[in-house]
């Protein structure tokens, strides 16, 4: 039964007719009177706008989540062609709410993925090279927010603690590298060993499995080494694991100076 414009529709009807219209209808989607006659009653009806609203914020929250997570090229093609044939199933019969859409294809995405590793992947933290904390790592404080809580850190390297001459002249910071979440503890050391210059440098400490390809377990020398360079200097720089933490230590300038830091801290050593 089609109400006449001179028949008012009821909330009921109206919000149902707005509902299995599209926000953006169809080229080929009439606009008949009763949709009309549906966004009149909006403009009049103060409790069905405030519905109306509401439901829209609510598939607007949905779209933002589902265009925020990557979907695959193949899937992206799939759900295309699914809603193609909803759509125009939409624009014919008028059964399928929107609502109903955005529900089944939400569902599709879990179902498809949920035993797959790319739900896995897309919900896991990202996780750092080495290399890139190599190249990113800032060595100096100066744009970095200081560590309130040293309870949160993970802890510096076991021998460190029993070495003479070494010191933590300032404190810790967190440095959060490009496109990952957790920030990553970072310490200035100096070493001072005998008549020699101390050596100042830069100790990072980050939990192993937030870092994507961790060196091997300290045993008696780092595994990983690397060179990088800040203002067109160079540093040296050494990786190793330690019961679940990753550290790399950055030392300004040629191998010697971190090899003298790696010699003072290794285990056989202290
Ligand atoms: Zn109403």
């Amino acid at each position: 039964m089609t109400p006449s414009r001179s028949e008012p529709l009821t909330c009921e009807t109206a919000l149902e007719r707005l509902d299995a219209a599209w926000l953006d209808p169809l080229p080929e989607e009439p606009v008949d009177a009763d949709l009309l006659a549906a966004r009149e009653h909006l403009q009049e009806c103060s409790a069905c706008w405030v519905k109306w609203e509401a439901s829209r914020a609510a598939d607007q929250r949905i779209a933002e989540v589902m265009q925020s997570v990557s979907v695959p090229t193949s899937l992206r093609e799939q759900l295309l062609t699914q809603t193609v044939a909803d759509a125009t199933r939409v624009g014919h019969e008028r059964k399928l709410h929107r609502r109903a859409w955005w529900v089944s294809v939400t569902a599709m995405l879990l179902v498809s993925f949920a035993g797959g590793s790319w739900l896995w992947q897309a919900l896991q933290p990202r996780r750092v090279s080495m290399q890139l904390l190599c190249d990113q790592t800032p060595l100096t404080s100066v744009e970095l927010t200081k560590v309130s809580d040293l309870s949160e850190l993970p802890p510096l390297p076991a021998t460190w603690s029993r070495v003479k001459g070494l010191r933590v002249p300032e404190p810790p910071c967190w440095f959060t590298p490009p496109k990952t979440r957790d920030a990553v503890g970072w310490f200035i050391f100096e070493l001072k060993t005998g008549r020699a210059p101390a050596i100042r440098g830069v100790l990072l400490v980050i939990r192993q499995a937030n870092v994507s390809d961790p060196p091997a377990e300290l045993i008696a020398r780092p595994s990983w080494s690397g060179y990088t360079q800040r203002g067109g200097k160079p540093a040296s720089v050494a990786g190793w694991s330690e019961r679940g933490v990753v550290y790399l230590c950055f030392v300004p300038g040629e191998p010697a100076a971190l090899e003298s830091v790696l010699r003072a801290t290794a285990p056989t050593s202290a």
